[in-house]
């Protein structure tokens, strides 16, 4: 069920009317659903454990890491998975146990190390062997010893979007599974590590469950070769990417999904973890938008929104697909017009959709962009010095701005002429 439903002749984020929150915060704003959060992650965290799995959730916080969305997760026992220092603080910030932290990522600094261990973070992700050396001297500064997976690359195409596909051997993620067991004996031989775990994640808004069963039974074999080696593998890592519907995809059931894993991973005796992030984020989030112009051109007709592609780039960069929803409710005998929705960005790929059927708009009236709850605020910029734009968190009847809108005094504040400039 969504938690974005019409009521009373107008779309709500749970109890609350969109419209009030765009009258009291402006547009365009992110709106979040506190329920749909954590449905998602009741969903995904359930169908793992009926499957009899020893699994654990450690939430992508790339996807969305504004602070209440992450505190909502870890609420329900989410861990998290971090690609950067800053994404670090943020889960220490937002509440997330150390332990249940995951760092990923092919470069991370020496800096990000020293920071991850002393704060005493779960396991780390490596995605070569230069990364791994480095990890070993970082920990020997500091007398640590930390437990290491090493992100291996399958080699299988997970059929999605190609710049959100990670597992092929062109890729520049993981090391080569064929190469995985001389990479372990060296990460064995390095002091200040535990290699006692393997991790994969072939790419992201997987629809079709197949590249998951292929990946995952080349992990399985070699967890066998590994443990042949003499390693102690106690744990699996197996990534996120569980696709989401926008509207017209038909993506697979997490129980489904849990099948899969049991199938292939089920009887290694090790804990699994788990990394999902548009699949939590995705469908909890809209971006409200209020139409500025309708322009009527000789072929189209074009709604004008105050949104942008610097709000949410996923239509210019992925060539997305989101729904659009207006937020005053149609009628069921509404004539439908065909609409491109544009923002005012000087690019024709300012576009969120092109030749949608929607009833007939007018200027002033709202629309939502649905699933805009992962991977949108988190890859906002200023382009077009348009300021980074609020975030609200509904629960039930109740919202709260979770980041409020930054203005533009904020941005030049951060900026000044040169020394020799400003005589
Ligand atoms: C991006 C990413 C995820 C999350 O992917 P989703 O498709 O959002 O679930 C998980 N793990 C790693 C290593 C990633 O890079």
């Amino acid at each position: 069920m969504s938690h974005f439903a019409y009521q009373n002749g107008e779309l709500h984020a749970e109890g609350v009317p969109l419209s009030r929150i765009a009258a009291a915060v402006g547009t365009p704003v992110y709106v979040y659903s506190e329920t749909a959060l954590t449905d998602a992650y009741r969903r995904f965290a359930g169908a793992l454990a009926d499957a009899g799995l020893d699994a654990r959730v450690c939430y992508a916080m790339k996807a969305n890491s504004n602070l209440a969305v992450v505190r909502a997760l870890a609420a329900c026992g989410a861990g998290a998975d971090v690609v950067s220092g800053g994404e670090l603080t943020r889960a220490l910030a937002a509440g997330v146990d150390p332990a249940e932290i995951v760092f990923s990522g092919v470069g991370k600094t020496a800096d990000e190390m020293r920071q991850a261990i002393a704060a005493g973070i779960g396991q780390f992700n490596v995605e070569s062997i230069p990364e791994l050396d480095r990890l070993s001297e970082v920990a020997a500064e500091s007398s640590a010893t930390v437990n290491v997976a090493v992100r291996v690359n399958p080699d299988v195409d997970a059929d999605t979007h190609h710049k959100i596909s990670t597992g092929r051997h062109h890729d520049k993620f993981g090391i080569e599974i064929d190469r995985a067991r001389e990479v372990y004996a060296h990460a064995a031989a390095l002091s200040g590590i535990t290699p006692n775990a393997v991790a994969v994640h072939i790419g992201s808004q997987l629809t079709d469950l197949s590249p998951f069963r292929a990946a995952f039974i080349r992990v399985a074999a070699l967890v066998h070769d590994l443990r042949a080696d003499g390693h102690e593998i106690t744990k699996l890592d197996l990534g996120g990417g569980l696709g989401i519907e926008y509207g017209h995809q038909s993506p697979p059931d997490p129980r489904d999904y849990a099948a899969i894993v049991a199938d292939t991973v089920g009887d290694l005796g090790c804990i699994l973890v788990f990394e999902p992030g548009r699949y939590l984020a995705g469908p909890a989030g809209v971006l409200l938008t209020e139409i500025i112009y309708i322009k009527d051109a000789e072929t189209r007709s074009f709604a004008i929104v105050d949104a942008a592609m610097n709000d949410l780039v996923r239509p210019a960069m992925y060539d997305a697909h989101h729904e659009i929803l207006p937020v005053r409710e149609p009628g069921t005998d509404d004539h439908t017009h065909s609409y491109d929705i544009v923002g005012p960005v000087c690019e024709t790929g300012d576009t969120f959709a092109t030749q949608r059927d929607l009833p007939a708009l007018t200027a002033g009236e709202l629309v939502v962009i649905r699933d805009a709850g992962a991977y949108g605020a988190v890859m906002a910029s200023g382009y077009n010095s348009r300021p980074l734009i609020a975030e609200v968190l509904v629960r039930g009847d109740s919202y709260s701005v979770v980041r409020v809108r930054q203005d533009i005094a904020t941005m030049l504040a951060q900026e000044s002429l040169a020394d020799w400039q400003s005589e």
